[in-house]
């Protein structure tokens, strides 16, 4: 856990967010500042920085973030419309929270 990082804070309860998913290695909640009708965060409860700085045994966490996404999507309803899975790396891949977050988007 990151003191001052913002997805730890919500993980860790001390700031608040529309979860749809609480799991033992994997978090889901609804992104603040929506870019798609349905905008939900896939969060590992470890705190790794980006995809850069995954390790070999963090490959179970990132796979179990893809198959929760797919999860999540069917939840919500739009498995059959289709939605975008992505990861921001680094500034210039457009990542602001540097806590490993998958996004899902759809409901278009
Ligand atoms: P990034 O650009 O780092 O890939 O995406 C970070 C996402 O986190 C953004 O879409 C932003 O709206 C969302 N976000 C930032 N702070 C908060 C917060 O405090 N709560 C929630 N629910 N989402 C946040
Ligand atoms: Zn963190």
């Amino acid at each position: 856990m990151v003191e001052a990082c913002v997805f730890c804070q919500i993980i860790r309860g001390e700031k608040s967010a529309d979860f749809v998913y609480d799991g033992e290695s994997v978090v889901a909640f609804k992104d603040i500042r929506p870019h798609a009708p349905v905008h939900i965060l896939v969060v590992p409860r470890k705190h790794i920085r980006s995809i850069n700085d995954l390790l070999e045994a963090d490959t179970i966490i990132v796979g179990e973030m893809i198959f929760r996404a797919g999860e999540i999507a069917k939840g919500q309803g739009i498995s059959g419309t289709g939605y975008k899975l992505v990861y921001n790396v680094e500034r210039g891949g457009g990542q602001f929270v540097f806590h490993l977050h998958l996004h899902l988007l759809g409901g278009w």
